[in-house]
């Protein structure tokens, strides 16, 4: 069976890095379908080829010379070419680019060139088929992506390939413009195409040996997770680990197929591997898989005398909330309490939010506090066991951290803690020595 691989930007942002990729390729005869990013930042103050063609576009848009603008793209990539030896010559390429960003063919367009053009590079080192994205990724005229359209036409064209690259982040609509997934999106192609291969397994190659048990920039060197489940991941990116686009867990699972997470710089290294739920799995090393968090939350409270005999009361609110289009994160109650746990980026969506609230609540008090972080705690290995979140609360509280809410469903997957911002990183540490270390 196929393997599909998918390599991030920084595995592929010089001319070094494109050999290390295909030398990984090629030790493996069933490396057959590739997914690339556009070309990631080669040191710290460099930039991703995505965010140049952003800020080209935009320099285009208001009114700056297209061929000027694109200058810096075309040399990155020339680069690229002479320093592999290449003899491709992609100035006609360049030349329709920069035509189009003058027709204002749009950001997604533009952003999308970084993908397209590392892909026809990467192809031709490889000495592979090109499969151009706008060919197979598809989405509607809304710009849905287009879950089964993409997968026959992609499974039938693919089909009938002995191998591929097909670049990352983009598709197309049905009127043939280009559409992109959110930043990060190729690792939603690398999905999307690992499926339609039926592929044995989605290696997702980057810059870090797997996913690790907290954020590096916060937990001086955390150990690397080696095993952990679809839905597992699917907490921890949702809340803010960022090894994988948190969106392509989905086509994948539906399929049954592991995600392998990959280091380029160290092949040898096993990285970590993600499975479906059905997958026997050993037991997990620590009780905990991992520890994510986001700052940015604020708590509207909500009190009133005998809410929860009310018959329609939290109705109201949640039909208040969807008519407003705004999500929320977790709503804790009490007998005559409600709280509704959101993100200020959701908040923002409607100004007047608490006014309505007011006016179809008729609270007895009501306040909303702002400053909120919320830690996962997530692990498979937490069911069943005693004593977990006795040792969460446990570290919290010799370290002085004050709780503010509690949120544990009954998989007992994962258990989340609300508390102060300025607690956020001290209280992911504690937790970390907690578990990891003692
Ligand atoms: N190049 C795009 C970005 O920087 C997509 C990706 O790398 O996955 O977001």
């Amino acid at each position: 069976m196929p393997k599909l691989v998918k390599f991030g930007g920084s595995s592929l942002a010089d001319a070094n890095q494109f050999k290390k990729v295909a030398d990984i390729i090629k030790s493996d005869k069933h490396r057959r379908f590739v997914v690339p990013s556009a070309p990631g930042k080669r040191f710290g103050a460099d930039n991703k080829v995505t965010d140049m063609l952003y800020g080209c576009y935009e320099a285009v848009c208001g009114g700056s010379d297209p061929q000027t603008e694109f200058k810096p793209v075309a040399e990155r990539f020339n680069k690229i070419i002479s320093d592999l030896g290449l003899s491709i010559d992609l100035s006609k390429e360049y030349e329709i680019i920069c035509d189009n960003f003058k027709k204002k063919a749009g950001r997604d367009y533009a952003a999308s060139r970084g993908e397209y053009l590392n892909g026809i590079i990467l192809a031709e080192f490889l000495d592979f088929n090109f499969v151009d994205a706008a060919e197979v990724i598809l989405f509607d005229s809304y710009g849905n992506f287009d879950a089964d359209l993409t997968d026959s036409t992609l499974s039938l064209k693919l089909g009938t390939l002995k191998n591929a690259v097909i670049p990352g982040f983009y598709g197309a609509m049905p009127d043939g413009s280009i559409k992109t997934f959110s930043r990060g999106g190729s690792d939603f192609t690398g999905a999307v195409a690992a499926k339609a291969i039926s592929a044995s397994v989605y290696e997702n190659w980057t810059d870090v040996s797997g996913v690790l048990v907290a954020d590096p920039k916060i937990v001086l060197n955390p150990v690397v997770i080696e095993r952990l489940t679809y839905r597992e991941l699917r907490e921890l990116s949702y809340m803010g680990a960022t090894v994988l686009h948190e969106d392509c867990i989905f086509p994948v699972r539906s399929a049954k197929i592991p995600i392998n997470i990959k280091n380029t710089n160290d092949p040898s290294a096993a990285g970590t591997m993600i499975v479906p739920e059905s997958t026997e799995i050993s037991d997990p090393p620590y009780i905990i898989t991992g520890i994510a968090g986001k700052l940015g939350f604020s708590t509207i409270n909500i009190e009133k005398d005998e809410m929860n005999s009310e018959i329609g009361f939290f109705r109201r609110i949640l039909t208040l909330l969807e008519t407003e289009k705004v999500s929320f994160e977790h709503l804790p109650t009490g007998i005559d309490t409600m709280t509704i746990v959101i993100s200020d980026e959701n908040l923002k969506k409607s100004p007047r939010l608490i006014e309505k609230i007011e006016k179809v609540a008729k609270p007895n008090n009501m306040d909303v506090e702002d400053g909120l972080a919320l830690i996962a705690i997530v692990g498979r290995g937490m069911k069943n066991k005693k004593g977990t979140a006795a040792r969460i609360f446990a570290a919290l509280s010799h370290a002085d951290i004050n709780i503010r809410i509690i949120d544990q469903g009954s998989s007992e997957l994962n258990i989340i803690i609300g508390l102060d911002g300025d607690d956020f990183e001290q209280a992911i540490n504690v937790i970390y020595d907690m578990f990891i270390l003692s």
